[in-house]
């Protein structure tokens, strides 16, 4: 095993076997994990305020709550007004960025609106706030007119990077075509934003080999940030009658962390955040992603009317949490696990950085 974690470059089997990992081996991948990212790092954690900007969606992936067939949900955009006083919290809270996630869309009101809150939020902060934007499959003019409105950071899972297993989660329609969601990782990066990938953990039908390959699809396009999460079924949504097929939530949470470890491992540099997912999952489950190896919180800051309504999956952590309760409830559990969050700082990812130096 330590011969493994010492590879200057892991492998397909190396990366298996790493995952597969259990007992003393699982608690070695962890130690090797966390004293990798402390050395590249430090302990340092780094904050996003999420607004979950719109629950409206144009898409029927068959793991999520809002797709456009659950009639259950009662849709919303938050208002211009609403997303500004978020971002006067996150200035007060001394959140360095935000995060814009939002269900799929492409009608004209939603891109300009998004585009006038980006400039909104520059504005309002002086440039302080960073933004990282997660809306979904754009043409390459929209991904454009928002970076120069101010985001400068993308986040758009892969969700699995092997074709077949996509498509068991994905109606195979243009809607949903693998090709593109791969085409728009690539115009992401093209276009120069640092732009981050991820993919869900314990889904039917998926393998070590299958998490396997997702790791090595994030090292091969050298993506500067990844989300990892568990998956979640949700009630409302066709994966619900498949959820005796899929490992037990302490697997699922445990897979997770093994794929965050490994990462690191693979690479050492680039932001690594810890789904809401891994805390929805298990009440320490952020505290442990950060100590496999995780760098980055996304705090909740939607306005409280919304929040019932953005369940991508059931019981999600901290809907009922103040912004103010977050950040005490955060800061202390990071000192707990000797972390230390950086107020008012982007928190770029130093893979990113570095690799933008080098081009200069
Ligand atoms: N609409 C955008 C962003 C919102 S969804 C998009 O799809 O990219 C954000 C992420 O939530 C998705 O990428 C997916 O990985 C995750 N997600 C959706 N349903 C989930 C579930 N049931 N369990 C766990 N994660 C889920
Ligand atoms: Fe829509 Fe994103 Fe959910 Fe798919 S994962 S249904 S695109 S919100």
């Amino acid at each position: 095993m330590d011969d493994v974690l010492r590879k200057p470059r892991l492998e397909r089997p190396d990366i298996v076997r790493l995952l597969g990992a259990q007992g003393d081996e699982l608690q070695a991948l962890l130690d090797y994990a966390l004293a990798t990212k402390l050395k590249h790092l430090d302990n340092n954690v780094h904050l996003r305020g999420l607004v979950e900007y719109s629950n409206k969606c144009r898409k029927s992936c068959m793991y999520c709550g809002l797709r456009k067939q659950n009639s259950k949900v009662v849709r919303y955009t938050v208002s211009d007004e609403e997303v500004l006083q978020c971002a006067r919290t996150a200035l007060e809270l001394g959140y360095g960025s935000m995060a814009i996630q939002s269900g799929e869309r492409t009608d004209c009101e939603f891109v300009d609106g998004v585009e006038r809150v980006l400039r909104a939020i520059k504005r309002l902060s002086d440039g302080k706030l960073g933004i990282t934007l997660s809306c979904g499959e754009q043409t390459e003019e929209v991904y454009r007119r928002w970076f120069d409105a101010g985001a400068h950071r993308y986040l758009l899972r892969i969700e699995s990077s092997t074709r077949e297993l996509y498509y068991s989660i994905h109606p195979d329609t243009p809607e949903h075509s693998f090709e593109r969601r791969l085409e728009c990782i690539d115009t992401l990066l093209g276009i120069g934003y640092q732009t981050g990938t991820g993919v869900m953990v314990g889904l039917p039908g998926q393998t070590l080999e299958h998490l396997a390959d997702d790791l090595l699809f994030f090292r091969s396009k050298d993506v500067a940030m990844v989300g990892l999460g568990p998956f979640i079924p949700h009630p409302d949504t066709p994966l619900w009658a498949l959820r005796d097929q899929i490992p037990s939530k302490e697997e699922r949470i445990k897979l997770t962390l093994k794929m965050i470890a490994t990462l690191r491992i693979m690479m050492p540099e680039i932001n690594m955040v810890s789904a809401t997912a891994n805390q929805t999952l298990d009440a320490f489950g952020r505290e442990k992603a950060v100590m496999a190896g995780a760098n980055v919180i996304m705090p909740n800051l939607t306005p409280q009317r919304y929040r019932e309504e953005y369940l991508i999956y059931p019981d999600k952590a901290c809907v009922g949490d103040r912004p103010e309760e977050c950040f005490h409830c955060l800061d202390m559990r990071m000192k707990v696990v000797n972390h230390n969050i950086l107020y008012n700082e982007w928190g770029d990812s130093v893979a990113f950085i570095k690799r933008q130096q080098g081009k200069g």
